[in-house]
């Protein structure tokens, strides 16, 4: 059971509460609605506020100004405007309802009604689907507390009809479900396997933003050995992965299980904390295995190169997904490099910093940390006896710590001369010569034949032949 205060009375953020003074003070109907209302029923903070109102959006902007509110005109086609009060957006619509949906993504028509229950019954699920007014209460005519109390997750209506009208909602379905821990309701998930194949025609950045909340929630792994169907149709590419049998003495689990149980050890030994690169590399970065798999003379699975054209796919998933560049960029690296034979030894971490810093530069520390986190979950996620393989990392990691310790080097950048200084003691004239000496100072300081000091390397550089 999941608790909800009976004597529910939340504390309506200042801004909300002005913007319904404001327009019911000019006579229209206001209520909080959605997610703000859903998340104060669960004890839980909401990151933004939603008020939705009888008033057409010119008058809702008259309204507002009339008090001094900023208000933006942010989706007037779809009689949303942002009102900005000391320092808060609250987000303002008009009761409306969507019809049409011949695409199953866009509705062809956006009408405005009167009636709030009309706005409400036309949310994707009856815990969404909730008002929250700050003297009339709660409106909840889907039984969306009911559904929060007892952990579910259900459609507003006919879910096969829903899910027509637009096929997102499956995905948000198994993110709401995922992200609380609560079961999909029976006709609904009945509805949803059979509405999957819609999923096709939604446009990627909408899926892209939904399995993103997904990835991001660090739900990723919960959602794949739970909606498998689902998030399969939402990243077709994984689809080979189900039931792909390793045929290694180091996998228990299939491609797609492994790919769960990594992105579940990824949250675990962050502690929920995983940064959206690792959590995105942590779902991809075996998405290549089937592609390239072969089987030697004794039938051992192998997977040459499925690092690096692991990064080329999920390079294409998260463009054609719009996930921003710098996270795509890391998470890509990050595949990259997860399978890597490496020594566990300084010149190893700090090579590994060089690459990271010419592919994502300023970032590399943190990435490196990034990878052996992949690399843990990678070796927890294969058979009991590839675990301890973790603990490498651990080493790994020791000597990551010293390095910053001593002063990290792994450019030229940080080298303790500069270009002037190493023309100046070879009597060189600017020019690629002095690019190359520095390269080749970097070389010796990051093999650990000479420390990074002014008077050492300039030694050096006068000892050379
Ligand atoms: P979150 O905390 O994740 O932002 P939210 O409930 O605010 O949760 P949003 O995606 O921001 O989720 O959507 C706001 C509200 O709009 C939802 O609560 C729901 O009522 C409605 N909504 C959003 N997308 C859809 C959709 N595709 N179909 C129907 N209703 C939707
Ligand atoms: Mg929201």
């Amino acid at each position: 059971m999941h608790a909800c205060d009976e004597a529910f009375s939340p504390n309506v953020p200042d801004a909300a509460r002005r913007v319904i003074e404001a327009l019911e003070g000019a006579g229209h109907e206001a209520w909080i609605v959605g997610g703000w209302v859903r998340d104060a029923l669960r004890g839980a903070a909401s990151h933004d506020v939603d008020v939705t109102t009888s008033a057409p959006w010119p008058e809702t902007a008259r309204a507002l100004h009339a008090v001094g509110m900023a208000v933006y005109e942010t989706g007037t086609a779809h009689g949303t405007v942002t009102a900005v009060c000391a320092g808060e957006a609250v987000e303002v619509t008009t009761y409306r309802v969507e019809t049409g949906y011949s695409d199953h993504r866009h509705p062809d028509e956006v009408r405005f009604v009167k009636d709030v229950r009309e706005d409400l019954a036309r949310r994707d699920l009856t815990i969404n689907a909730m008002a929250w007014h700050p003297t009339r209460g709660l409106l909840d005519p889907f039984g969306g507390r009911d559904d929060l109390v007892q952990g579910i997750v259900r459609a507003v209506g006919d879910p096969a009809v829903r899910f027509d009208e637009d096929a997102l909602r499956v995905l948000r379905t198994v993110r709401f479900a995922v992200r609380f821990g609560f079961a999909v309701e029976r006709q609904t998930h009945e509805a949803l396997l059979d509405k999957l194949y819609l999923l096709r025609e939604v446009a990627q950045e909408r899926i892209g933003q939904e399995v993103n909340a997904i990835v991001c929630g660090g739900k990723a792994g919960t959602a794949l050995l739970a909606y498998p169907e689902v998030m399969c149709a939402a990243i077709p590419e994984l689809t080979a992965a189900r039931g792909f049998d390793q045929r290694s003495v180091y996998h228990i689990y299939d491609v797609y299980e492994h790919i769960a149980h990594v992105c579940n050890a990824c949250e675990a030994f962050t502690a929920g904390q995983a940064t959206a690169a690792l959590r995105w590399a942590a779902l991809l970065h075996d998405v290549a295995k089937p592609s390239t798999y072969s089987e030697d003379v004794d039938g051992h699975g192998h997977f040459f190169d499925h690092p690096r054209q692991g990064a080329h796919m999920a390079r294409a998933i998260l463009r054609r997904m719009a996930i921003p560049s710098e996270v795509a960029d890391a998470a890509c690296l990050l595949i990259r490099w997860h399978d890597e034979p490496m020594p566990a030894t300084a010149p190893a971490v700090r090579r590994l910093l060089r690459r990271f810093s010419q592919a994502c530069p300023g970032r590399e520390v943190p990435l490196a940390f990034n990878l052996f986190d992949l690399r843990r979950a990678d070796a927890v996620s294969k058979c009991p006896s590839a675990a301890p393989w973790a603990h490498h990392m651990d080493a790994y990691a020791s000597i990551l710590r010293s390095e910053i310790e001593r002063g990290l080097v792994f450019g030229t950048r940080q080298l303790a001369v500069s270009g002037s200084d190493v023309m100046r003691a070879l009597n060189i004239a600017p020019g690629p010569a002095v690019g190359m000496q520095m390269e080749v100072l970097l070389q010796v300081v990051m093999a650990g034949e000479v420390p990074n000091e002014r008077d050492e390397l300039l030694a050096w550089l006068g000892a050379m032949p």
